[in-house]
């Protein structure tokens, strides 16, 4: 069966090229794209499963699509061409094969990548059933961008019914122009991430959650910065305590993207960092 893509779903940003678009539209076409019902359970399309050194050492499931198109992204092309890439896997043998890698390796933790996971609500839910019953994996990390559950309060609470999900929320800006810019979402969305926060601290959830920044200063002026750091703070002062902050890295993917979308980053700078 060919999967009907709408011409408007939008790839990467290209520079003079690129039309800002609606996550909230963008997920549900994706979801059409990457999600399938089989006998009332919902598939979602994965590439792969593989242990990652990150978290010091985590079993992961490529999922496939988002509803972002950040520039300085590392996903492989799946997220890009949803419809080109991936297979479908029931929730109970996308646990397994959590397991299995896990098992493989010695890892006691587990995660969705390369994607938005929460893209597919039924499927992702059912994924944590299975994971909060599987007695090798003890804990599971949730790695979101927070556009999804800004919409919906339930979609926290259900996510938080799991005592093994500890949730990243990941933030790409601090001001609705700079979201626009680097992840090519309308303005109108920037607020979704920071209302996936609150909904996070009304529920109390403290432990059970921490911010990611993309604060690269490469991408992200002092001004920028200050304020994202304020709308954090407006929220709950705790928050600044919980902050995780991040850097572009020079994946294959990640240049590609820059390149397309005419950002050109320091990258001696980027190495004096590491060295
Ligand atoms: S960085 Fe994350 S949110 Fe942004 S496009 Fe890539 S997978 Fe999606």
């Amino acid at each position: 069966m060919s999967i009907k893509v709408p011409p408007e779903y939008p790839r990467y940003i290209k520079k003079g090229q690129f039309k800002s678009y609606d996550p909230i539209k963008v997920s549900k076409w994706t979801e059409e794209i990457v999600c399938k019902y089989v006998d009332g359970e919902q598939w979602r399309k994965y590439t792969s499963f593989y242990g990652a050194g990150v978290y010091r050492g985590i079993s992961t499931a490529a999922v496939v699509g988002c509803n972002l198109r950040c520039f300085f992204c590392w996903s492989p092309l799946s997220r890009d061409f949803p419809e080109r890439y991936g297979t479908y896997y029931s929730p109970k043998e996308v646990c397994e094969n959590l397991a299995k890698v896990a098992r493989k390796y010695g890892f006691r933790k587990a995660r969705l990548s390369c994607g938005e996971p929460t893209i597919g609500r039924d499927h992702l839910l059912k994924v944590l059933e299975y994971v909060e019953r599987c007695d090798y994996i003890k804990l599971f990390i949730l790695e979101t961008n927070g556009i999804l559950m800004g919409l919906d309060r339930d979609y926290v609470r259900d996510v938080l019914k799991f005592s093994k999900v500890y949730v990243r929320i990941s933030l790409k800006a601090g001001t609705p122009e700079a979201f626009t810019w680097k992840t090519g979402a309308i303005p109108q969305a920037f607020e979704l991430p920071f209302k996936t926060i609150e909904y996070f601290v009304e529920e109390g959830a403290w432990g059970r959650f921490h911010v990611a920044v993309m604060s690269d200063p490469r991408i992200m002026s002092k001004e920028e910065r200050v304020a994202l750091l304020e709308k954090l703070y407006s929220i709950d002062p705790k928050l600044l305590r919980l902050i995780e902050e991040e850097v572009v890295d020079p994946y294959d993917t990640t240049l590609f993207r820059l390149k397309e979308a005419g950002v050109e980053l320091d990258w001696s700078l980027w190495r004096s960092w590491f060295s």
